[in-house]
């Protein structure tokens, strides 16, 4: 079996790019922050970009300390290997990315148990927390992590609410666990909420913010907590190989990104509720009613699977993504605008038909 990635056609241009926003390409002024990037070495910490990312991602998640990684997966397994020991239990949605997509990294890299909570839309109730702690005893694994995601990709982009966030963050330090959340998506939570980043962390330990998704960088993620917590997670990054060189070429895409990119992930939401109402208005698909930048559709009324009807659009230029047998995904970023999304419509229609 291999797992490397088909190599793309690159004889048909994708023009319409709805498979993620991990897709979007830096823009000309990204790249001229890149160029001009002042750089040292990241990982014997004489890169001062590096250190200002670190420190304006720190003061816009309120935080006390950060570190810039390669990776949101990277930020995800160095937080479980710092927080918890092997044999411990996280908790987490049963379907969230560090369970279903991270390469079993938990079990591999920590041995560390995930126990998957139920519910909708990614996120789960306080009362279902509150029935999957364990009481103490040497037969039971430690529950030591909860983690959370903001936004619940595999639950269409659902936003934890601030006050569900605390009633879960709760129960846990009660607990007397840690919380971490997998903030891969957390500023379109914040601006579809219209709640400061910050306030949204409030009540969790650790965080991580991906660079790579609707912020439009090409590279990077800084995970953010106490500064003791940091100062433990170096060791895990260096392991790892997480340390970085002349990261400030990178973290300069970042801060850009912090500067120019965040209140416009308005604009992304705005189009993804143009996509779903347009693509329910197609025979035989319906839409999952997205609540920021991502919009989960099924085919089975088409009579075609997902990947069936993903290979029609591709030749036309439009690149959808598929999840399942008859459920696929499509999200909006700063490289589609609203004609594009108005033009794929069209030819979903048609391609069906
Ligand atoms: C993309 C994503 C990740 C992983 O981030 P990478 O930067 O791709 O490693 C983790 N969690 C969620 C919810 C994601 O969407």
């Amino acid at each position: 079996m291999s797992y490397e990635p088909k190599r793309a056609d690159f004889s048909v241009p994708v023009r319409i790019n709805l498979y993620s926003d991990t897709q979007t390409k830096p823009s000309p002024g990204m790249k001229q922050a890149m160029m001009e990037a002042e750089v040292g070495d990241e990982q014997t910490g004489s890169d001062p970009t590096v250190w200002e990312l670190c420190d304006r991602t720190a003061a816009l998640l309120g935080k006390e300390a950060a570190m810039f990684m390669p990776s949101g997966t990277m930020c995800n397994q160095v937080a479980v290997a710092t927080h918890c020991r092997r044999g411990d239990e996280i908790l987490a949605h049963e379907k969230a990315h560090i369970q279903a997509a991270e390469a079993g990294g938990p079990g591999a890299i920590s041995g560390v148990l995930i126990r998957g909570l139920p519910g909708e839309r990614g996120i789960f109730t306080a009362d279902t927390l509150r029935a999957a702690i364990r009481t103490p005893s040497r037969y039971a694994p430690p529950q030591t992590l909860l983690e959370v995601e903001q936004t619940a990709n595999n639950g269409g982009g659902a936003c934890w609410q601030v006050a569900e966030l605390k009633a879960v963050a709760d129960i846990a330090h009660a607990h007397g666990m840690r919380v971490h959340m997998d903030g891969s998506r957390l500023l379109n939570a914040a601006v579809k909420l219209g709640v400061p980043a910050s306030e949204i962390v409030a009540d969790i330990d650790t965080v991580w913010l991906d660079f790579t998704k609707g912020l439009g960088a090409p590279l990077g993620a800084v995970l953010a907590g106490p500064a003791a917590f940091i100062g433990e997670a170096w060791r895990w990054k260096q392991r790892l190989g997480g340390s970085m060189r002349q990261g400030g070429m990178n973290a300069a895409a970042c801060i850009y990104a912090l500067q120019h990119n965040i209140d416009r992930l308005a604009d992304d939401h705005a189009n993804a509720a143009a996509l779903a109402r347009g693509m329910a208005q197609i025979p035989g698909i319906t839409v999952e009613t997205p609540e920021t930048n991502l919009v989960f559709f099924d085919t089975t009324g088409t009579g075609l699977t997902a990947a069936e009807f993903a290979a029609r659009l591709r030749p036309e230029g439009v690149s959808v993504s598929v999840s399942d047998v008859y459920r696929g995904r499509t999200c909006t970023h700063l490289d589609v605008d609203a004609a594009q999304i108005e033009e794929a419509v069209a030819i979903m229609r048609r391609v069906v038909g």
